[in-house]
């Protein structure tokens, strides 16, 4: 694609960029900007007032922000705050979307997917998470149908969950693996990343960790305080260390250390951004078999999966990490999953949409 394209990102209205609230999606739009940036095109980020993005200036718009997905039932209805961020990006975006080319919308709302065809063909999505409540599927199914190609996910495995086989783009993800450096020889340690709220089942790694002796470095939000008050108290003799929530460079400090990261999440995770993370390190990945992680990890080459909250296998995943090529793992970023391999990807989604 030689023309540098116009571009406008409207961020997730759950929580402010920077903040580490919204999970994998504020490191996601960070690296979308980074490589279309790279590329020649112009991005313009619409995000909640507050937010902070490395590198990029934003428009920041005021408003209430929405709550987040996981906390909602399968059968509960669209809530919409009073004055909320997600209505006010939205009253924005109508007012200049003249000026651009395309509108990348990252939020998992209702809102934004139903507007779908209100934007002549100029709003599409990258779908964040896997499914969730019954109105977000049929909205989700119903822009499928009427606007095609306007519909990114991160892996097939959430795709699926919408009832999906084909017709969507899967653009997994990308990351700037120079801000990644590889560990040939770690500490014997192990590493957890990410949100510390129930669906990420921390409380399984913590286990493993008390039953190898194996010390587990444990880095993130603490999105849920109860929760995590009650893994330090269940498991008060586990070896973890809580490290707090860490900037991308701090974080692959410590995680390039480890000898393996746990992914023990019980949610479908849509992609599971830590898994790269963690292999541009050179360190591999033990995940349950559940969601995107298992497009990723190649079997005893890269990792292990893990039957789904089998504790057993997981501790028995991690006797076998030494039989894993630490520069394997560093390869397979490379190659798969660099910001250059993205850039092509979405390139190729902007083509097919612009030509349609
Ligand atoms: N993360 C971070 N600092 C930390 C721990 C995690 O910036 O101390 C980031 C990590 O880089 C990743 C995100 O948190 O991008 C977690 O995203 P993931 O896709 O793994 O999970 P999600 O929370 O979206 O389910």
């Amino acid at each position: 694609m030689n023309q540098g394209l116009k571009l406008l990102f409207v961020s997730t209205p759950v929580g402010l960029l920077g903040s580490g609230a919204c999970g994998g999606v504020e490191l996601t739009i960070l690296n979308f900007a980074k490589v279309l940036r790279q590329r020649g095109h112009n991005v313009t980020i619409v995000a909640p007032e507050h937010s902070r993005l490395e590198s990029f200036s934003l428009v920041e718009i005021p408003g209430t922000l929405q709550r987040s997905a996981q906390t909602l039932n399968r059968d509960d209805p669209v809530i919409m705050p009073d004055n909320a961020v997600l209505v006010n990006f939205w009253n924005y975006v109508q007012n200049v979307a003249d000026q651009y080319d395309l509108i990348l919308n990252f939020a998992y709302d209702w809102l934004p997917l139903f507007l779908t065809p209100f934007f002549n063909g100029k709003l599409i999505h990258l779908i964040s998470i896997g499914s969730f409540t019954d109105v977000m599927d049929r909205v989700v199914q119903d822009v499928m149908q009427r606007c095609p190609g306007s519909i990114g996910f991160h892996t097939h495995s959430q795709a699926e969950t919408f009832g999906f086989k084909a017709g969507y783009v899967c653009l997994k993800n990308g990351f700037d693996l120079s801000q990644y450096q590889f560990c040939a020889t770690p500490q014997n340690q192990l590493a957890w990343m990410g949100r510390i709220a129930p669906e990420r089942g921390l409380e399984d790694a913590v286990y493993a960790s008390l039953t190898t002796g194996i010390p587990l470095k444990i880095m993130g939000i603490i999105q849920d305080e109860l929760y995590w008050q009650q893994i330090i108290q269940n498991y008060s003799e586990a070896p973890i260390q809580y490290l707090g929530f860490l900037s991308t460079n701090q974080l692959q400090e410590h995680l390039r250390q480890c000898r393996g990261l746990l992914m023990t999440h019980r949610w479908m995770e849509a992609f599971g951004n830590v898994a790269i993370e963690a292999l541009a390190c050179g360190v591999p990945v033990i995940s349950y078999r559940r969601g995107g992680p298992t497009e990723m990890i190649r079997e005893g080459i890269t990792g292990w999966l893990v039957e789904p909250d089998n504790i057993n296998e997981l501790v028995r995943a991690i006797q076998k990490l030494d039989q894993i090529d630490r520069s394997v793992c560093r390869q397979q970023a490379e190659t798969e999953y660099s910001l250059a391999a993205l850039g092509d990807r979405i390139e190729q989604w902007f083509a097919q949409v612009l030509s349609l």
